[in-house]
């Protein structure tokens, strides 16, 4: 038996396992990761929430490394700078507080919005169109 008891620290529920945890934090984290409390199910799925997000807006930073690379393929290089603005963007859209976010910068344009399957998606155009008004 672990000398650290599993304590759900939201009801004080005690959880019994074989484990060996180094830390009583460690095992109230187990308990918790276990316990059926409501406040303990709510943290779960907190704890959930928050990890399917760092996945996305990893993934995220993965499109904007394509994207990137896309446009230089081309012969377009897109500024260095405006990748953290990318993925703030991408942040945002994915926390659902905009529907989507357009950036526009010299020649390019990048629309960035959640796609039909769920992801955030970017869509790269840009412009060579030389235009003069008077
Ligand atoms: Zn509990």
């Amino acid at each position: 038996m672990s000398e650290y008891k599993p304590i759900c620290s939201h009801c004080g529920q005690v959880h019994f396992s074989d484990t060996e945890f180094d830390t009583q934090k460690e095992a109230n984290d187990f308990a918790k990761l276990k316990c059926k409390c409501p406040e303990a199910q709510d943290w779960q799925e907190d704890t959930k929430r928050q990890k399917e997000r760092t996945k996305r807006l990893a993934a995220a930073e993965e499109s904007i490394d394509n994207l990137y690379e896309f446009c230089k393929n081309r012969g377009k290089t897109l500024p260095e700078e405006m990748k953290p603005h990318m993925l703030e963007c991408a942040a945002l859209v994915y926390d659902d507080k905009i529907n989507q976010a357009v950036l526009q910068f010299s020649k390019f344009k990048i629309a960035i919005k959640i796609n039909q399957k769920g992801i955030i998606a970017f869509a790269c155009s840009f412009t060579d169109t030389v235009k003069m008004e008077q």
